[in-house]
């Protein structure tokens, strides 16, 4: 074992801002061929208001369609679709999402401004007045502040300082008031989008989206995982230590060998037991599937976690997913390069395992040898694998040995040519990545994954 110190990770987080943004321009491009064919079809279909006030009029109903266009896409991102999730990665769709949430948002309060004062200036009267006129004459206007209500609301519960005031929980649970507003936002859209009034192809076809997208959520979140685990019959078969703050939890089930699981992948996992059946968190395999057991490793240190240890043996087990494209890239036959942080080693560990590759390099960084589980596996693998496996354990604030550019050249003298995958926590992520950038190591080169809240 090369037992070397390391520092506490400290690069800038507009790096790996940068690197995700590489990572979704090709989505990005698509968007965004979505949004302008939004638009022409909203120049060919809506007439065109007239009279005083139509400017704002026009923009208003605009607005309003690209904000349902957007809806779509962030249910789209949130369906947990194999293609999305292996094509795009969780840290890309995290950051996706986000910066679509605040593009919904305004959106929604431009069309809600633009249209009041537009209908304001048509009707020659006060903007009060408008408001209330809106409300109660028009069908599902109301509903639609509503709607914009509870998604701003949401929208303030992600403000990263406000999130963190709350239990993960009530954040997800107010979460969830977002399906309610975008039905009942899709209920105004329907009635009063003007464009639709007008066009009924037009309005079949938005109709037909929504509930698409709508079926294609509720099949992949709430139903597809109680058909895995009915078909499967998952239950827990074994739990062990690890280490003293890790544990290993086995889950045994039927046809194991048809599971869709993929190494690199993660899924959310519900154990059913009285008091946690109801909280699903997201835990990568810890071992590539085999047909027989699907493994995940855990730390124990959390509210929830901490319980993980005493999970009763022949428990079922309900898994979401499979979710995340820390995956191997398919046809690459070259240089390795895994990097793990702490626990980030699970899906690292079963890339380590499968990865194709000429010359494999693990580096598995972590503050102590209790935080640093599978070391054994490790050992094995690199054994069978010839591969190399270097430890980096200390404490986060000694200031040698980083996993600076110049380190990571050294543990990994094939760096510049390899294909590198990252996990860990979000700073460890942001800094290796920095080194690498530093490198000159290209983001299509770079799989990363950070276990961070979505
Ligand atoms: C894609 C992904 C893969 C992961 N894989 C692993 C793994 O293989 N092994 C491992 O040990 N950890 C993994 N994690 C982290 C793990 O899911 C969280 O640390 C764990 O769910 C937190 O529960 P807790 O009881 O330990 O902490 P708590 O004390 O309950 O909460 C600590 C923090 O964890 C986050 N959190 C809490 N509940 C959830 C939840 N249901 N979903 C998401 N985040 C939550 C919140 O930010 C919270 O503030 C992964 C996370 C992600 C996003």
């Amino acid at each position: 074992m090369d037992v070397i110190v390391a520092p506490r990770p400290s690069a800038h987080p507009r790096t790996l801002a940068r690197h995700r943004i590489g990572a979704t321009r090709g989505a990005t491009a698509v968007a965004t061929a979505g949004a302008a064919l939004v638009i022409a079809v909203w120049w060919d279909a809506a007439p065109p208001a007239l009279g005083r006030g139509a400017g704002l009029m026009d923009a208003g109903r605009l607005v309003g369609f690209l904000a349902g266009y957007v809806a779509v896409l962030q249910l789209l991102l949130r369906a947990r679709l194999g293609v999305i999730e292996r094509t795009l990665g969780t840290d890309a769709i995290n950051t996706a999402h986000r910066i679509l949430g605040c593009y919904l948002l305004a959106l929604i309060l431009s069309h809600a401004s633009l249209i009041t004062a537009g209908y304001a200036a048509s009707g020659r009267t006060s903007l009060g007045s408008q408001l209330r006129s809106l409300l109660t004459d028009y069908p599902y206007v109301l509903w639609a502040v509503i709607a914009a209500g509870l998604l701003i609301g949401v929208g303030l519960t992600s403000v990263p300082r406000v999130r963190h005031l709350m239990p993960y929980e009530v954040w997800h649970g107010a979460h969830l008031a977002v399906y309610l507003a975008l039905a009942l936002s899709f209920f105004h859209q329907i009635a009063d989008g003007e464009h639709f009034r007008h066009t009924a192809w037009l309005r079949t076809s938005w109709i037909v989206v929504w509930i698409g997208v709508a079926v294609m959520l509720l099949w992949s979140r709430w139903l597809r995982p109680v058909v895995l685990a009915l078909r499967h019959r998952l239950v827990v078969a074994e739990v062990r230590r690890d280490t003293p703050r890790t544990v290993t939890i086995a889950i045994a089930g039927r046809r194991l060998d048809r599971f869709p699981a993929t190494a690199g992948q993660y899924f959310r996992w519900r154990f059913l037991t009285a008091r946690r059946w109801h909280v699903a968190h997201p835990y990568s395999l810890s071992a590539e599937p085999d047909g027989h057991r699907l493994r995940i490793t855990a730390t124990t240190t959390g509210r929830y976690s901490c319980e993980l240890p005493d999970l009763p043996v022949g428990i079922r087990v309900v898994a979401e997913g499979p979710c995340g494209g820390l995956i191997a890239t398919r046809r690459w036959r070259g240089p390795v390069l895994l990097i793990a942080g702490g626990v980030g080693i699970t899906p690292i560990r079963t890339l380590f395992a499968t990865v194709p590759s000429n010359s494999l390099t693990l580096i598995y960084r972590g503050h102590s040898t209790d935080d640093m589980p599978l070391s054994e596996d490790l050992d094995d693998i690199a054994e069978r694998r010839h591969a190399d496996v270097h430890y980096l354990v200390g404490s986060r604030n000694d200031p040698t040995n980083a996993l600076s550019a110049q380190r990571l050249a050294t543990l990994c003298p094939d760096v510049h040519h390899a294909q590198v995958y990252i996990c860990g926590s979000a700073s460890f992520v942001r800094y290796v990545h920095a080194s690498l950038a530093a490198l000159g190591v290209c983001d299509r080169h770079i799989r990363t994954e950070s276990f961070e809240l979505a």
